[in-house]
């Protein structure tokens, strides 16, 4: 069992509870933690069991950050949306940086994710 971060912009969440939709049984298998909005989003739409931190834009963005230097978190998926500005973009640049240095799989797009969780259940 892995523990899998997700996330998705504002522009992103309908894509995210998509993607969540079809990849549940894989999902179920691993311990889920999603930023505020994004997870509420997706507990509402497949009933998934989510760890809830804070609001991206509140720090649950760094949130997840803390648990890759912690060594707590096996990958994140995080839905970034290219085409809008974002007052935490600092945050997100901060994530993006720290899944880098420890090397934790980071998957910004849907294709990303689905090799992502695919090479988990590898
Ligand atoms: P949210 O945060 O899930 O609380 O909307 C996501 C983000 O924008 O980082």
């Amino acid at each position: 069992m892995a523990t899998i971060g997700i996330v998705a912009h504002d522009q992103k969440k309908d894509d995210m509870v998509e993607w969540t939709k079809s990849n549940l049984p894989a999902l179920k298998r691993h311990k889920l933690f999603a930023t505020g909005t994004t997870g509420g989003a997706v507990i509402k739409a497949t009933g998934l069991e989510i760890e809830l931190l804070k609001s991206g834009p509140l720090g649950g963005d760094a949130q997840l950050g803390a648990m890759i230097v912690e060594g707590k978190l096996d990958a994140c998926i995080f839905f970034i949306d290219p085409l809008t500005a974002l007052p935490h973009d600092v945050d997100v640049k901060a994530l993006t940086r720290l899944a880098t240095l420890y090397d934790v799989p980071f998957a910004c797009n849907k294709s990303t994710a689905d090799a992502v969780i695919a090479w988990l259940d590898a």
